[in-house]
């Protein structure tokens, strides 16, 4: 039997919608997103993606709190990948790259505009090329946002021009109203034409709500990496509230069997994202 390839397991703990979700596990303090994260680092995940709030609750890009983040990150979880969000809710224009100068390992990168179910969620070319200038002037990876077409292109494109690192990193994102549906058909098409365009890439799929494990197995079962977490969805199934996000991550380990993969240690996930390996305690 073939040996069961690595998966990177992606938990993401929080998310950017101001309100705190209906349900109660989702972290929102610093505290709290501490003591998720680690949970779900000793479920299987080896890569956090993180959002902050302020004490109200509300998405913020404040590097103090991302700074208090991967302190306790980097205390709690030895090795594990820190990937900070530079979405559009939690601040306007250059706001959202105000923790890159922390260098986490990575950082999210949109290399596009589209829309989201209720607003434009806004990339203006002149702050995407901000953005990965600051990520290569601090030495931190991008993970590549696609929720639309254009936008794996435009990084190929900026990946060509210097702009970005490679081999490139992306992330799939399936399932946003007004995006990406989650479609198979569509779904392989990414997957074939990023390897065409950029054949040393890495890839993660990511499904919100239900498709959340619609698209863990689609990427266990093509060979990518998967994301799953209270940020995407809160649920395990119909009936049920996810109790954690180590809930969420549990599930996606279990899955990883029935594909022939198993997830990774946090020494293979820096492998194979091309990151330099953790630094001593
Ligand atoms: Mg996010």
């Amino acid at each position: 039997m073939a040996e069961a390839r690595p998966c990177i397991i992606t938990v993401a703990i929080t998310g950017s919608l101001p309100q705190k979700s209906d349900n109660p596990a989702v972290p929102i303090s610093i505290a709290e997103q501490i003591e998720s994260t680690q949970e779900a680092f000793e479920a299987g995940a080896t890569l956090v993606h993180a959002h902050v709030r302020d004490d109200a609750g509300r998405p913020t890009s404040d590097p103090d709190r991302f700074a208090r983040l991967m302190e306790g990150i980097r205390k709690h979880c030895p090795g594990m990948i820190i990937q900070l969000s530079t979405g559009g809710r939690s601040g306007t224009g250059r706001e959202r790259g105000g923790m890159i100068p922390l260098r986490p390992d990575m950082c999210s990168l949109t290399t596009g505009s589209c829309n989201f179910p209720t607003r434009v969620y806004e990339n203006d070319p002149e702050l995407i090329d901000w953005l990965a200038a600051e990520m290569l002037r601090y030495g931190v990876k991008p993970e590549i946002e696609v929720f639309d077409l254009a936008m794996l292109f435009n990084a190929v494109a900026m990946a060509e021009a210097g702009k970005i690192v490679s081999p490139l990193h992306v992330q799939f994102v399936m399932g946003v109203k007004n995006a990406l549906p989650a479609d198979r058909e569509t779904f392989e098409f990414l997957v074939r034409t990023l390897a065409r365009l950029a054949p040393d890439a890495t890839w993660t799929g990511a499904g919100i709500g239900r498709n959340q494990i619609v698209l863990n197995r689609w990427s266990l079962e093509l060979g990518g990496h998967c994301r799953t977490g209270l940020e995407d969805n809160v649920r395990l199934d119909r009936e049920t509230l996810a109790p954690s996000n180590a809930a969420l991550v549990r599930r996606v380990v279990e899955l990883c069997a029935e594909y022939g993969r198993r997830p990774a240690t946090v020494a293979e996930a820096r492998a194979i994202l091309r990151l330099p390996p953790a630094a001593p305690a």
